[in-house]
C-alpha cells in the first residue's frame, strides 16, 4: 500500500475541523475545505485556539503545536483540496444528497489509488460508494466529536470495500491516537444507533414533563455512570445532526426510532445545540475576537444564566473537563431556576 502523507477534509464544520486537527497533529499535510469561506476561518481559529489550550494544559509542546497548525492549508474548491490528497474524508452534513454529490466530484478529481472515507453517522457507505468507479477504495470513517479528545474510531466496512481500504483506515486513525473498532455495515453502525435511541427517549421524558433537561441529564450520569448526559450529548452533535441519524435509522430499522416531535420542533425553532448558541442548553455566543470560537466550544468554564423556555438549569459548561470521556462538557448544575422545568 503506497504510504499516506497528505489528507484532505471536505467540510469544516464540527466534525471537520476536529478531524483536520487531530490528522495535522499526527504529522500529516492537511488540506480542509469548506463551500462557505466563514466556516473554514472559524475552524482555522477553534483550531488554533485548540492546540493553545493543550500547550497550556502541558499536553503539546509550543512546538508540537505549531508544526501542527503549519501542516494545516486551506482550499478554495474541492478539487484543490482533493486533487493531491492520498485520503480524502469526507464531512458535509448527513444527507444522502449531500454526500452522494462530494463522493460523484471526488471520484472524477482524485487519483484512481486514492482512498476515500465519509464520516457519515449513519448512512450506508454501500449507497454512497455506489456512484462512484471505485467502491472498493470507499470505507466509513466515523470519528467522535470533540475528535481530538474521543478515543474511538469506528470503520465501517461497506459492501465492496477491500481490504487494502479497510487497513489505510485503520493505519490513519492509529496514528491519529484511535482505537479502531473494524465493522460490517449496518444503518448506525454500534455507537449512533445506541446513542440515537438513549437521546430520543430522554426528549420523549423532557416532552412528557416527567423532569427538567438537567435532572434527566443528571439521572443518567450518576444512576447509569454516563460521563456526559443524553441532552448535553445532543447539544455538541447537533440536535440537525441527530434529527438526520434518527430519520434515517426510523426509515431503514423501524418504529421505534421515529423522532420525538419535541426534536423535531427544537430543530424548526433553530435551536440546534452548541453550534446555535442554543439547542437543549443555551450557550452564550461567545466573542469571536476573544475566544476565537464561533460556537463556544474551545470556550472553558462558561456559566450559562437561564430561565430559558427549556426551564433548563444553570449549566457550567466547560472545554477542558476530567470527565472520564474527555468529553466538552462539565456537568451541568442541579440548581434549577425559578420556574424550573417547562418543557
Ligand atoms: P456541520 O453542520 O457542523 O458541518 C458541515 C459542514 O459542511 C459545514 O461547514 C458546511 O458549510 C459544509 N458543507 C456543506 N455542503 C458542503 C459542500 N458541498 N462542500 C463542502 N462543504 C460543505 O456538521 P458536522 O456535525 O460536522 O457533521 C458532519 C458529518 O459528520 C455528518 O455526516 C455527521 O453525521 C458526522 N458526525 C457528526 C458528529 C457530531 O457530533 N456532530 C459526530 C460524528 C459524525
Amino acid at each position: 500500500m503506497a504510504a499516506i502523507h497528505t489528507i484532505a477534509v471536505i467540510g469544516a464544520g464540527v466534525m471537520g475541523r476536529g478531524i483536520a486537527h487531530a490528522a495535522a497533529l499526527a504529522g500529516y499535510r492537511t488540506i480542509l475545505e469548506d463551500i462557505l469561506p466563514t466556516a473554514l476561518r472559524k475552524a482555522g481559529d477553534e483550531i488554533r485556539g485548540t492546540l493553545d489550550q493543550g500547550v497550556e494544559a502541558g499536553k503539546l509542546s509550543p512546538e508540537q503545536a505549531n508544526a501542527a497548525f503549519a501542516r494545516l492549508e486551506y482550499a478554495n474548491s474541492v478539487e484543490e483540496a482533493a486533487r493531491q490528497a492520498d485520503f480524502v474524508i469526507e464531512a458535509v452534513p448527513e444527507e444522502m444528497e449531500s454526500k452522494i454529490e462530494i463522493f460523484t466530484m471526488l471520484d472524477k478529481i482524485c487519483r484512481p489509488d486514492t482512498f476515500l472515507g465519509s464520516n457519515t453517522s449513519s448512512l450506508s457507505v454501500t449507497e454512497i460508494a455506489s456512484v462512484t468507479y471505485r467502491a472498493h477504495r470507499i470505507a466509513g470513517v466515523h470519528f467522535f466529536n470533540p475528535v481530538h479528545k474521543m478515543k474511538l474510531l469506528e470503520v465501517v466496512r461497506g459492501l465492496e470495500t477491500d481490504d487494502q481500504t479497510i487497513a489505510a483506515a485503520v493505519e490513519i486513525g492509529t496514528r491519529m491516537g484511535k482505537e479502531v473498532v473494524v465493522i460490517k455495515e449496518s444503518p448506525g453502525f454500534i455507537t449512533s444507533r445506541i446513542n440515537a435511541l438513549i437521546g430520543n427517549e430522554a426528549f420523549y421524558m423532557l416532552q412528557e414533563g416527567i423532569a427538567s433537561a438537567s435532572d434527566i441529564d443528571k439521572a443518567i450520569k450518576l444512576g447509569l455512570q454516563h460521563p456526559i448526559g443524553p441532552f448535553e450529548m445532543v447539544d455538541l452533535v447537533g440536535l440537525d445532526t441527530r434529527l438526520h441519524i434518527l430519520e434515517y435509522l426510523h426509515k431503514n430499522l423501524g418504529e421505534k426510532y421515529r423522532p420525538c416531535p419535541l426534536m423535531v420542533q427544537y430543530v424548526k425553532a433553530g435551536r440546534l445545540g452548541r453550534k446555535s448558541g442554543r439547542g437543549v442548553y443555551e450557550y452564550p455566543q461567545p466573542d469571536a475576537a476573544q475566544t476565537g470560537s464561533p460556537t463556544g466550544a474551545v470556550v472553558a468554564h462558561v456559566g450559562v444564566e437561564t430561565g430559558s423556555p427549556t426551564g433548563a438549569a444553570v449549566a457550567h459548561v466547560g472545554a477542558e473537563t476530567g470527565s472520564p470521556t474527555g468529553a466538552a462538557v462539565a456537568h451541568v448544575g442541579a440548581e434549577k431556576p425559578a420556574g424550573g422545568n417547562k418543557t
